[in-house]
């Protein structure tokens, strides 16, 4: 199928585009093209404007902010014109935020990493993609602008429900920021789909490190029907541990937790089963990694 009619426009700055998302209700951004015109060729969505951010210079960038004191980590500033492969290629991003290159890695195939968009990624927020479970895993920030102004989201209150974001209709992410992990933090991505290059049934984003004494840690669970969700029960049981070794009565509680859905290829069971072994293994690979 074809899209339905649409105007289309290659916005050529930043206060181009999010003009042009402010005069139209009904406008959508086009950054990699990858979930967006899949969308509109199955008629899932019908926009009267795209608006292609793909070509603005100013969001073709990938900063690294070094910490202005020693005990200060650095940050990766990506912008919303960087595709998935160029930000996983560089090699100050390889050595520095290895769970970013891992997660980017198991993104569909490479001609899909070579345009999709870490931004257009996370304003997506497909509940079985990877990046927006890391971005909550490594506690990233998304800078949003509109015509009212610029304002910052953090990974924790930017997703919501499967394809729902904090993100209004009029806002475009313009970058996004990943705090360095610290050399004292332990990760791990695990993901399990049914073939290479499917999006994940289901996935892990661990991140464990010890701070005065007990362990503190993220645990991001992705692919289950929502957006990222972090295992909180799972967390707090962690915080006294002396290994990574979790009791069976603690991940059963979890798993009760977790509410999937059965799909044309997998039951709810079986997501949950895939889990519960994804975030044993995560924990474990993470804390030897610590
Ligand atoms: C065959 C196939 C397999 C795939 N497999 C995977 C997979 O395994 N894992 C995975 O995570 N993804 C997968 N994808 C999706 C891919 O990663 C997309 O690139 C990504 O989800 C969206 O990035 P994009 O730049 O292509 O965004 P687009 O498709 O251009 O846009 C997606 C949505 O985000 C909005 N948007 C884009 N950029 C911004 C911005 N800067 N600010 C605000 N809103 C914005 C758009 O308006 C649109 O609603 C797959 C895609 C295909 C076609």
């Amino acid at each position: 199928m074809k899209p339905s009619p649409l105007d289309y426009v290659r916005a050529t700055s930043v206060d181009h585009a999010i003009e042009l998302l402010a005069s139209d209700n009904d406008a959508r951004l086009l950054a990699g093209g990858q979930s967006l015109m899949p969308v509109l060729n199955l008629r899932l969505g019908a926009p009267e404007l795209v608006v292609d951010i793909g070509r603005i210079d100013e969001l073709r960038s990938l900063e690294f902010a070094d910490g202005d004191v020693p005990a200060t980590r650095g940050v990766l500033r990506i912008g919303a014109a960087m595709t998935q492969t160029e930000v996983a290629t560089h090699p100050d991003v390889n050595g520095r935020w290895p769970m970013l290159v891992a997660a980017i890695a198991q993104i569909g195939h490479p001609q899909i990493r070579n345009r999709g968009t870490v931004c257009g990624s996370l304003a997506h927020n497909d509940p079985q993609a990877e990046l927006p479970a890391v971005a909550v895993a490594l506690g990233a920030t998304m800078i949003a602008r509109s015509v009212r102004g610029e304002r910052s989201l953090s990974a924790d209150d930017m997703f919501h429900g499967a394809f729902t974001t904090a993100l209004e209709a009029d806002e475009m992410i313009t970058a996004v920021e990943f705090p360095e992990p610290s050399p004292e933090q332990g990760w791990s991505f695990r993901e399990f789909s049914r073939q290479p290059g499917d999006f994940a049934t289901a996935g892990v984003a661990a991140v464990v490190r010890r701070n005065a004494g007990s362990i503190e840690s993220r645990l991001v669970v992705f692919g289950l029907g929502g957006g990222p969700t972090r295992a909180t029960l799972i967390e707090e049981a962690l915080l006294n541990a002396a290994g990574p070794d979790l009791e069976s009565s603690v991940i059963e509680q979890w798993a009760a937790t977790l509410d999937p859905v059965d799909d044309a290829h997998t039951s709810a069971r079986s997501k949950i089963r895939h889990a519960q072994r994804l975030l044993v293994e995560a924990v474990a690979e993470a804390w030897e990694r610590m």
